[in-house]
């Protein structure tokens, strides 16, 4: 990744984060993902009073990203105000498992945006459902 580095991405989550919509739990995230060609796309969770349709920053800027065309992601990075960073949800660990399944995800708590974990999206969610099998259609 030439253009962007670890500590960029997060600082774009970090920025992405300001925009969250998180009303009731106040729990903001920001994520950010890159493309293999550099852009970055981010994206924060918003909340609904009907908690069940809440969305996590992962999977608005994964959809953010997929809706805009773009492909080939190799990281995303998640910042929240959580010791250790944010460790994406089951839910985004699915998404990303099918739509950025070779991206680095790093994780950063708000407060200490320098130090960042590190994981595979492989690590995060091992044996993925990835694809309805072709005999059950
Ligand atoms: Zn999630």
């Amino acid at each position: 990744m030439a253009k962007t580095s670890k500590c960029g991405l997060v600082r774009a989550a970090a920025k992405a984060r300001q925009q969250a919509v998180a009303p009731y739990s106040k729990f903001k995230v920001g994520a950010a993902l890159v493309t293999k060609s550099g852009e970055i796309v981010t994206g924060a969770n918003v909340e609904s009073a009907s908690y069940g349709l809440t969305c996590c920053a992962e999977r608005v800027a994964l959809f953010n990203a997929l809706t805009a065309g773009k492909r080939n992601f190799l990281a995303v990075a998640v910042v929240a105000r959580a010791p250790g960073g944010p460790m994406p949800c089951g839910a985004c660990r699915q998404l990303l498992a099918e739509y950025a399944p070779h991206a680095r995800v790093w994780v950063a708590d708000s407060r200490a945006l320098y130090t960042v974990r590190e994981f595979s999206v492989r690590e995060l969610l091992p044996a993925a459902f990835i694809e309805v099998p072709k005999e059950s259609v």
